[in-house]
C-alpha cells in the first residue's frame, strides 16, 4: 500500500519507513515532494495543538492526491518552560525550520534551570476514503546542558531519554526507533492499519 507522508520532512519519512519494515507491515511512504515532483504545496503549520496540526496536513493532502495520508506532527514539551516549544517548536526561534536556532534558543532559556524534564510527543493521523484514525506516542527524558550528536535531526541533539546517558543525536538511529514517540505512534497505528488493510 503506497501512502503520502505530511509534512515534507525526509527524516520523517526515513523513520517512519524504517518502523514500518520492522513491524513487516507492507506499506511504502512516499513524501509529498516526490509526490508533486519537487512542487509540493506548503501547508501552514498554524493550529494550537499537536492533532489539530496532524488532522489539517492530512485533509488538505488528502483533497489534492486522493491517496491514503499519514500527518505527523511532533512536538517536544519541556515542564520548566509551561510545555514549551510544544506546537510551535519548528518557529521557535522565529524562523521557520532553523534547527540550529531553536536548539541553542532551548539551552538559552534553560540555562541553569534544575528541572529539566521533558517529552516529544508525537500524533499520527491517517486518512483514507472511509477511515481516518489518530495514533499518539510518547518518550520522556531531559534537557541535555549542552548540543551533542551527529545523529537524528531537530531537537533531537539536546534530547535525553530516560535511561541513557546520551542525546538521541548521540544513540544510533536503530536505538532511537526502537523507543521514540514517533514509534510509539507508528505501532499503535500499525495494528489498526493490519486491521484496515486485512480485515
Ligand atoms: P515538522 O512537523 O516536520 O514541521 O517538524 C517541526 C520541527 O519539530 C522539526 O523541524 C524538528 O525541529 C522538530 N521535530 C519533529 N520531530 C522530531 C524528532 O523526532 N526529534 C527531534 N526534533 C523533532
Amino acid at each position: 500500500m503506497q501512502i503520502i507522508l505530511a509534512p515534507n520532512n525526509q527524516h520523517k519519512v526515513s523513520e517512519l519507513s524504517d518502523i514500518f519494515a520492522q513491524l513487516r507491515l507492507p506499506i511504502s511512504l512516499i513524501s509529498q515532494k516526490e509526490w508533486f515532483n519537487g512542487n509540493s504545496p506548503e501547508i501552514e503549520e498554524t493550529c494550537l495543538t499537536l492533532e489539530e496540526n496532524a488532522i489539517k496536513k492530512a485533509r488538505a493532502m488528502h483533497a489534492m492526491p486522493a491517496k491514503p495520508v499519514i500527518a505527523d506532527d511532533t512536538g517536544l514539551e519541556i515542564t520548566a518552560l509551561n510545555n514549551a516549544p510544544g506546537v510551535f517548536r519548528a518557529r521557535f526561534a522565529g524562523e521557520h525550520g532553523n534547527d540550529s536556532a531553536n536548539r541553542h534558543k532551548v539551552l538559552t532559556l534553560m540555562h541553569d534551570n534544575k528541572d529539566r524534564t521533558a517529552r516529544f510527543r508525537t500524533i499520527l493521523y491517517f486518512l483514507d476514503e472511509s477511515v481516518s484514525f489518530a495514533c499518539e506516542g510518547s518518550c520522556t527524558g531531559h534537557i541535555a546542558l549542552e548540543e551533542s550528536g551527529i545523529h537524528g535531526f531537530g531537537y533531537d541533539a539536546i534530547f535525553i531519554p530516560d535511561g541513557h546517558i546520551q542525546t538521541f543525536a548521540d544513540i544510533d538511529s536503530s536505538i532511537k526507533q526502537s523507543m521514540s514517540h514517533r514509534a510509539k505512534a507508528c505501532i499503535q497505528l500499525g495494528e489498526s492499519l493490519s486491521r484496515y488493510i486485512n480485515p
